[in-house]
């Protein structure tokens, strides 16, 4: 569609980032071009229609895109921060990344009981840091409305980690797939 080459136009791929071996999908252009970065932005929620109340947007590229898409579709925000940064009670989830954990927090009170929370990031890759995300939702007792991302890299196998953790209880949506 228009839409995704639009986008795809403005990805940036850098070999070896941030190691050798590694093929890196930059989208700081995507942000930095207007149509692109507002296409995007619908792109992401429009799949989910009339099925969620909050964007949830990890940090921090997360933040940007859940932020302009709640300014084009009315919904509020839902910060979901690295660990440490919340002042008030949090509910925290750990993840795995290459070397070590991370960690991902959320207000233990953020938002009514029974919101319904779309996950935004930019790239799913193992689906650590999203599926992280979405058992914060689930402890803090809101629905998760799905999991939208920019670009998934399909060899990565984040879509098959989801659905052995969540099964189908929610759509995994991808604009571009590498
Ligand atoms: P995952 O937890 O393995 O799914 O990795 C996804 C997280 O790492 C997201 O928050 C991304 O921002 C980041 N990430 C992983 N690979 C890339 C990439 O190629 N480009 C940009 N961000 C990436």
């Amino acid at each position: 569609t228009a839409a995704r080459e639009l986008v795809e136009r403005h990805i940036a791929t850098i070999p070896d980032f941030p190691e050798p071996g590694i093929v890196f999908r930059d989208l700081t252009p995507v942000f930095a071009d207007g149509p692109a970065f507002h296409t995007l932005s619908e792109s992401l929620t429009a799949p989910f229609a009339g099925e969620f109340d909050v964007l949830a947007g990890v940090e921090a590229r997360g933040f940007l895109l859940a932020a302009a898409a709640s300014a084009l579709c009315g919904a509020g925000v839902l910060p979901v921060r690295k660990a440490g940064k919340l002042p008030r009670e949090v509910l925290r989830e750990e993840y795995a990344l290459e070397y070590g954990t991370a960690a991902l927090e959320v207000h233990v009170d953020a938002l009514p009981a029974g919101s319904r929370v779309l996950i935004v990031d930019d790239v799913l890759a193992t689906g650590g840091t999203v599926g992280a995300a979405a058992r914060l939702v689930q402890r803090a007792g809101w629905h998760v409305a799905g999991i939208s991302v920019a670009v998934e890299l399909d060899d990565l196998g984040g879509r098959a980690a989801l659905v052995e953790e969540f099964g189908d209880e929610f759509r995994v949506f991808s604009l571009l797939q590498y």
